[in-house]
Order: structure tokens, then sequence, then C-alpha cells
């Protein structure tokens, strides 16, 4: 196991996605074993537009948290993390900057920062929405950082109390810091495919809201389906003009599985270039428009199906599965992953049989 994820680790630095597919299809050894098993037929043969490999932005312990009604404990969160830097993954969004006071369950940020083993190739990016965050994640040890705006304005002045205009403008001192202390920045747009408040949201505002942060000099944006009331069709419409403005390998998709369309979309994504995908381990995170229903599509069912496709992550479900497991008895409740459910289900029946 360890040499798989020592090949991985190397995939990755030799092939980051998607520039070099041919590399990395043939170096990923967690892939690759996965691929002879289950098809002969690769990725490229199948889905001609999907990338052949796809990097996967875990933010499950930022993002899911944060919308679990559960406070963790820090060791929990530490634990997590680490379980989850162990699994392959090369981005884990860790925690974030914000108030205390609004936000509780991300109150313990520079502990958690402080106590994860970063492991040699793996990024941390955090959330800092101004000034004061970006300040208190650099003297915590972060190097990436990320920033998040929203293609509706109604979801803007409820949420953040600004214009999408205004927000944009509190993030340039964000980012002129984070550039100078060379970080990376990573720029999130909310609402993308429709909102709580507006209904639907026009392709062109995504659009406009993305290209601005990519102009202010985010590397990646993530557009996010918020309500999760997307769809193939609306993700297409969406992303065509997206990328009418923005390089596909400079995109993100971000979606939540509140209709149950997240792997469609998905789907989608990848056979418009999409090379990145945030997902949530264990589906963590609800929906605070939806009481009860689905929050953030879960990362092994993700995986599965990437590893279905042929597509190469460099991650190894199983570890991702049990580290799912995990926190979903530290959140108490069942896992929101039907492949980790079901992995997890098989790997138990194979130890009884031994
Ligand atoms: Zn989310």
């Amino acid at each position: 196991m360890l040499a798989c994820r020592l090949q991985a680790v190397s995939c990755r630095r030799l092939a980051p996605y998607p520039l070099y597919p041919v590399l990395s299809m043939t170096l990923c050894l967690v892939c690759d074993k996965k691929r002879s098993k289950s098809s002969t037929s690769s990725a490229s043969s199948l889905f001609p537009l999907a990338p052949r490999t796809v990097r996967i932005v875990e933010v499950g312990p930022r993002d899911g948290l944060q919308n679990e009604q559960a406070i963790i404990s820090t060791e929990t969160k530490v634990e997590l993390i680490d379980r989850l830097s162990d699994t392959g993954l090369q981005t884990i969004e860790a925690t974030a900057f914000v108030s205390k006071k609004w936000v509780p369950q991300m109150g313990d940020s520079t502990e958690v920062m402080a106590r994860i083993h970063k492991k040699p190739g793996v990024g941390y990016p955090v959330l800092t929405p101004n000034l004061k965050g970006f300040e208190d994640a650099l003297s915590a040890g972060a190097t990436e950082v990320s920033v998040f705006g929203a293609a509706s304005e109604a979801f803007s002045l409820k949420n953040i109390n600004c214009s999408v205009a205004e927000s944009l403008d509190r993030f340039q001192p964000v980012i002129a810091a984070a550039k100078a202390h060379k970080f990376k920045v990573r720029g999130y747009v909310s609402c993308v495919l429709g909102c709580p408040y507006e209904g639907k949201v026009a392709p062109e505002k995504v659009a406009k809201v993305a290209r601005a942060l990519y102009d202010m000099g985010c590397y990646e944006i993530s557009l996010g389906d918020t309500i999760g009331t997307g769809t193939p069709g609306s993700t297409r419409a969406m992303l065509l003009a997206t990328k009418a403005f923005i390089p596909a390998e400079h995109l993100a998709v971000h979606f939540h599985d509140t209709y149950g369309q997240a792997l469609a979309n998905i789907l989608t994504a990848l056979q418009e270039g999409i090379g990145v995908v945030d997902a949530s381990v264990a589906g963590l995170g609800g929906c605070p428009y939806a009481a009860g229903a689905s929050g953030n599509v879960a990362t092994e069912d993700v995986v599965y199906m990437l590893h279905g496709m042929g597509i190469c992550t460099g991650i190894d479900l199983s570890s991702l599965a049990r580290a799912g497991h995990f926190i979903s008895e530290a959140v108490g409740r069942n896992t929101q992953s039907k492949a980790g459910r079901e992995i997890l289900k098989k790997n138990d029946q194979q130890t009884t049989e031994k």
C-alpha cells in the first residue's frame, strides 16, 4: 500500500492534471490497479473530451464540518485531516479563519493548522474572507487561501451584507496580501446554478464574477451549486458561458446533491474539460437552505465514478471510505456516501471470511 501511495505522489508531481494524460495514466499505480480489475477501456476512448486525470479538492473538514450541527473536537478534526492526507488526496481544505462568534464550528482553526501533519505534496488551503482572517491564517502557518464570492446579488446581500461588486472589492487586499507572501489563492463562486432568494442565476453573471476573481489573481475558480438545484442542462450552459472567459484548466466544480444531480453534473463538467472537482468525504455538510437535505457530493462516490471511467485520481478508495466512516461516527450519523457504505461492507465481509 505504501508503495502505491508513493507511486501516486510521484504521478502527481510529474503529471499535474490534465496536461500530461498519458504519463499519469501509466504511472498512477492506485488507479492502474482499479482499471485493470474493472475495465480494459480507458477514459480517452470512452470519454474523449474528459481529462485523463482529475484532482479532487476535499472540502469535508471545512465546508462539510462548518455545515454540520455537531461541534467536532479539535482532536477529531486533526485525525480526519491526517487520515485524508494518507488517502492520496492532493488538496484538503483544512479550516476557515472566520469569526468564532458567527461560525463556532471553525473556532479552533489556529489549533487545527498547528496540529495536523502536513504531508509533502499535499496542499491545505484555508478560507480567509477578509484581511484579519488572512493574517490569522498566515500566523497559523497556512500557505494557500481561498476567498468566497457569489453570483447572486440577493445571496451576497443576505449572507455577507454587501453587493457582489463590494464583496469583490473586499477581496482585493486579501488577494494582494496573499500574493505578497507568494500564497496560492483559490476563488469560490457560490450560487452558480440557483439562489435560495433569486431562483435561477444567469450563466453570464457567473462568468462575470468568475472572471473578476481570475483577473484579481485567483489561480483556480471553483464554481459552486450551493443549493444543489442544477442539472446537466444548466451545468453545461453555465460552463460554456464561463469557459468563454476563463480557460477550463483554471476552473473547478463544486456540486451539492440536494436534488440527486451531483454525479450527473460532474460527468457533464468532465465532458466540458474540467479536471478539478470539489467533494466532501462521507458527504459531510447539510444544505443550510433545505433542512435535512443532502449537502456536498460525497468524495467516495465521485472517486468511485472516476475510477470506473478509467480516470486517474491517485486516491485509495478503501482508505477514503474508512476516513468517511471515522468522521460519520464522530458526527453521529450514517455516511451519506453510497459507494463508501458498500466498500466498507465488502471490506468487512472479506475480513470475516479470512
Ligand atoms: Zn459545498
